[in-house]
């Protein structure tokens, strides 16, 4: 009954949005930064301060971690919490560094648990970001949660109020077939039906899922 549930939600949205493209970037690293950069900020302000690494030539493993802490705060400044953010990209790299040797493709070689385990280690990375990189910078099978998918799942009666983010992964990874594709697309439906619907107070009348029964806020 869940999967019905859950399919549906995704097929209503991909009609009316279609296919999102993400996540954006070039390389690998640079969807690892900036899942990193994207707490607690909106995408324009990551965006120019990925567009200034770009120009300092910076955006590789190597040479953030040659780079000074104060010198990388300043070029992601843009993307608001620099210091913060800075300190959190440099202990991903002194770990990528320490144990596997700066090297990307190892990162790629482990299987999504392990790898989700070992980002989990990393101080300042949190289990949206983990799995933001798991699944887009690595393209294995992990089912990113937000707030934006919380609140749409508990106002249509899918999942309680306050539902923790393991359980909501859980409630995801079970229902749905193990599908990057599929979990890649839906993580970005879901974003976007949040941000232009289902807002702290909702717009249900012109939504997607307006079609859906709804539980604590009906149209
Ligand atoms: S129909 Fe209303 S409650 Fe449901 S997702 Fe859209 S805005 Fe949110």
């Amino acid at each position: 009954m869940s999967y019905e549930k859950l399919m549906q939600i995704y097929e209503l949205l991909y009609e009316r949005y279609g296919p999102q493209h993400w996540w954006p970037g070039e390389t690998a690293f640079e969807v690892i930064v900036g899942a990193i950069l994207t707490q607690n900020t909106n995408w324009a302000n990551v965006e120019k301060a990925i567009a200034n690494l770009k120009a300092a030539d910076s955006l590789t493993p190597q040479r953030l971690c040659d780079m000074a802490t104060a010198q990388l705060a300043e070029l992601i400044r843009p993307a608001g919490y620099y210091n913060i953010k800075a300190a959190r990209l440099k202990n991903f790299l002194d770990w990528l560094f320490e144990n596997y040797r700066g090297d990307l493709g190892a990162l790629q070689a482990l299987n999504a648990d392990v790898l989700r385990a070992e980002l989990l280690s990393i101080k300042g990375v949190g289990p949206e970001t983990a799995d933001s990189i798991v699944l887009y910078a690595f393209e294995k099978n992990v089912f990113v949660v937000d707030a934006y998918t919380c609140r749409v799942l508990g106002r249509h009666g899918l999942i309680e109020e306050g539902a923790d983010y393991e359980n909501v992964r859980d409630f995801f990874e079970s229902n749905l077939p193990s599908d990057v594709k599929l979990f890649n697309e839906y993580h970005a439906l879901f974003v976007r039906v949040g941000k232009e619907y289902c807002r702290p107070k909702p717009k249900c009348k012109t939504c997607p899922l307006v079609t859906l029964p709804h539980e604590i806020c009906p149209p």
